[in-house]
């Protein structure tokens, strides 16, 4: 099974693909994880990428294209994979098909969660993230057991440099612009489903699965 999350920043892809990722078995592609990995590690991929991840801007499509390719031909991509945060423009969205046509594959479903303008902002500007697992907090809506610290792993929370209010505006824009279209793209191509994303996390992914299964 080869999925797409669709979806604006803060539309709970990175929760309902994790979900995913333990029910099926396959993982969970996140190139913001990648990114955020290289920059922590300090790599030149991960120097040059958070120039364009602080200002809420894309990192340019070969860079995201390249770490794709090589990941999905990865051993444990073979029974399929989640793709969260790529594809995010129409050039990376066709080089993907092309790809994936070269080896074969093809996507099966594309889902596009859908939540209003309002509650990403409330979403996103209260956001903790784990430093460590990446797992999803929230300061008035999801708080971990132990303040400042992951309930999964016991790592320390933070808030991600681009989740602050200029940031997040510019983060939205960014998907109207140039990512919203892939709905057309992906419609045109009997792919697209779509999902309400306000309410539990459990709801939701008991519809998404229900949608792919
Ligand atoms: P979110 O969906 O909450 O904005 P992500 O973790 O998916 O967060 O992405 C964080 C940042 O990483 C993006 O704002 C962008 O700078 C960069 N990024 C991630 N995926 C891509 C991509 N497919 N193409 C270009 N830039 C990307
Ligand atoms: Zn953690």
């Amino acid at each position: 099974m080869r999925l797409i999350l669709l979806g604006p920043p803060g539309s709970g892809k990175g929760t309902q693909s994790n979900l995913l990722q333990d029910k099926f078995g396959i993982p969970k592609i996140s190139t913001g994880d990648i990114l955020r990995a290289s920059v922590k590690d300090g790599t030149e991929l991960g120097k040059k990428a958070k120039r364009f991840m602080d200002k809420g801007e894309l990192v340019p499509d070969e860079v995201v294209i390249c770490l794709i390719k090589e990941r999905i031909v990865e051993p444990d991509c073979e029974a399929g994979y989640i793709l969260d945060g790529f594809p995010r423009t129409i050039v990376q969205a066709e080089k993907l098909e092309e790809t994936l046509a070269e080896m074969g594959q093809d996507i099966d479903s594309v889902i596009d969660l859908v939540v209003d303008r309002k509650e990403l902002l409330i979403r996103l500007s209260g956001r903790r993230t784990c430093k460590n697992c990446g797992a999803m907090f929230h300061q008035t809506s999801h708080l971990p057991k132990v303040a400042g610290v992951c309930d999964a792993c016991g790592g320390p929370l933070y808030q991600r440099p681009d989740d602050n209010e200029e940031t997040i505006v510019k983060r939205l824009e960014v998907y109207s612009k140039e990512t919203a279209p892939l709905r057309e793209f992906y419609r045109k191509r009997g792919k697209l489903k779509t999902i309400q994303g306000r309410g539990g996390m459990d709801v939701i992914f008991a519809q998404l699965c229900k949608m792919v299964s």
